[in-house]
Parts: C-alpha cells; sequence; structure tokens
C-alpha cells in the first residue's frame, strides 16, 4: 500500500527505490558515480558512511556543499557491507560512523547492525550495538533504521521482544541476500517477517526495508507483500529494460529501444557526432536508468503494474 512520509520536511512516498553506492561494487569510478548520483535532481539517494570516511579527503568542498544544502533525502549506510566484505584496509567502528554522520548530516542512517569484521552475528550484538549509537545520536535530528541480520523467526521474536522502539526509528531493514539463495525460498521468508513485524508486533508506523535489491521484477513482487522501501546498486551496473522490468548488462542500452526522454536525446546526438557515444554513454545509461526506476516506483504506487 502507498504512503507519504515527511522526514526533515522533505518527502517521502512509499513504495519507494533508493539508489545506492559503495565502493566495494563500482561499474566505473566511485568519485564519478558520487558526483554524478548527487548532482541529480532525485529525491534521494544512499551513500556509506564507509565510503566517505575513505574518500573524504578527495571529496570535493563543492561536493560536500551539496552534501549540506541538498534538498534530496539523503541516507546514510553504516559501513557494515563495506567492512563485511573486506577489500579495502580502512579501520571501521562505531566512533567513526558517528563522527561521519556529525559531518555528513544524513536525514536518515541506515542499519544500526553490528559494525565489526566478525561475520558472525546474533541479535544480542544487534541489539547493544543498536543501543550504543542510538544514544550517541540522541541530540542530533536524524532518523535512523536499524538491520536484523538474522532470520531466524525465534531469533527475531527476541529481537522484537527486547526492542525499545523510540520516535526517531523510522525502519526496520532485512538484506535481501539473507532470505536464501533462491527467489521463491526469498519470497516465503519475506511473507513470514512482514507478517510477525507488520501484524504480531504491530509495527505498522515502521517501514520495512529490503535492503541490496534492486531487480526491476523482484521489486514488484516484493512491494506487493508490504515491503516499503528498497535500496541497490544496478542502477550503476546494469541497464533496467522497461520493456519486461528485466536488468541487461551494461553495455547494451543502445539494444533496447526505449523511448525515454534520455534515450532519444542520445540517439538523436550520437547521429550527429560519433564521439559521442563513448563520451556520454555512462551520463546516458545511468540517467535511463534511474528515470526507469522512478516511472516503475510511482507505476507501482498508483497499482498500474
Ligand atoms: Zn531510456
Amino acid at each position: 500500500m502507498s504512503s507519504i512520509f515527511y522526514v526533515s520536511n522533505k518527502v517521502l512516498e512509499t513504495p519507494e527505490f533508493i539508489p545506492s553506492l559503495t565502493s566495494v561494487k563500482s561499474s566505473y569510478n566511485y568519485l564519478n558515480l558520487l558526483e554524478y548520483l548527487t548532482s541529480q535532481t532525485i529525491s534521494h539517494y544512499m551513500i556509506s558512511a564507509y565510503d566517505l570516511n575513505l574518500f573524504k579527503d578527495k571529496i570535493t568542498k563543492f561536493n560536500f556543499e551539496k552534501f549540506q544544502k541538498r534538498s534530496n533525502l539523503f541516507f546514510m549506510d553504516s559501513g557494515a557491507f563495506e567492512i563485511y566484505n573486506n577489500i579495502h584496509s580502512q579501520k571501521w567502528n562505531n566512533n567513526l560512523l558517528i563522527k561521519t554522520a556529525l559531518n555528513f548530516k544524513p536525514d536518515i542512517l541506515v542499519s544500526l547492525d553490528y559494525i565489526s569484521s566478525e561475520k558472525i552475528v546474533n541479535s544480542k550484538n544487534e541489539l547493544n550495538n543498536y543501543e550504543i549509537i542510538r544514544k550517541k545520536l540522541k541530540k542530533t535530528p536524524q532518523f535512523y533504521e536499524l538491520v536484523i541480520q538474522n532470520t531466524k523467526l525465534k531469533e527475531i521474536r527476541k529481537f522484537l521482544n527486547n526492542l525499545e522502539v523510540d520516535k526517531k526509528l523510522f525502519a526496520i531493514c532485512i538484506p535481501e541476500r539473507n532470505l536464501g539463495l533462491s527467489f521463491l525460498n526469498r519470497y516465503q521468508k519475506l511473507q513470514e517477517l512482514i507478517k510477525l513485524i507488520k501484524v504480531d508486533y504491530s509495527f505498522d508506523q515502521i517501514l520495512l526495508h529490503l535492503m541490496g535489491c534492486s531487480n526491476p521484477s523482484s521489486i514488484i513482487k516484493y512491494s506487493k507483500l508490504g515491503v516499503d522501501l528498497f535500496d541497490g546498486i544496478h542502477w550503476q551496473d546494469m541497464i533496467f529494460n522497461p520493456l519486461n522490468n528485466d536488468l541487461i548488462d551494461f553495455s547494451n542500452l543502445m539494444d533496447l529501444n526505449c523511448e525515454c526522454k534520455f534515450c532519444n536525446e542520445f540517439k538523436k546526438n550520437i547521429k550527429n557526432n560519433e564521439n559521442f557515444l563513448e563520451k556520454y554513454y555512462m551520463f546516458y545509461a545511468l540517467s535511463h536508468n534511474l528515470f526507469n526506476y522512478k516511472l516503475l516506483m510511482k507505476k507501482i504506487r498508483n497499482e498500474m503494474i
């Protein structure tokens, strides 16, 4: 069901897809993608605190000011994903997360999960971590989301029983990859979890955020189950085919026969200038994707799909 929320005087309509960016999986130069994403007129994006800290010396004053003055909703991810993937050697902990959040001032700090290089998490660690960060953020205006890494119903019940809900808790997140390997298992597991969180525990004012999901056809199906927020990185490494809501290789934009405003403009310019294709491919491919994600979510909210 679609809803409208007001966060820091900015509007968020759900279900919504949040394009996210991580240095762990970038199709292109990370800083160029960051520059692109933050300069778009899209209403929201998610950027990792870990990456902002890693690249802080390379983020220009112009870009930093953009974060401060933006009209977009800025979701800042905790950095647990980058630590989990462990390809950079940067040290990461709660203090650095809080410091980065105070510096960049996100509207919503996402996934107060267990920030550690240990891959085994349990609900006790997650609750402890949530409490620590929550206390440190008490005086700051941002909302936060908390992640449940465990998908065993018994464990989640224990977690929800001990969860102290306050008015800054904006969403509960579940990583899609934790739900199983096949779509069928993921779908059934998610159905059980949504029933538990939204019906049995009546946490209906808290949004449900499915993390790491940017496949358009999955988004359509999960939205119908009651997922409110999605985020993912495929907007920057695959091409969204709006004709069948599938994703294809990033190099194949021209194979789509897409008639969106970006594709039309691109085709027109290629005809007149042979260097245009390579030089501006990235810009048009990304713009086509963001435009089509936006359209998809609008159609879902209007129940046109
Ligand atoms: Zn297009």
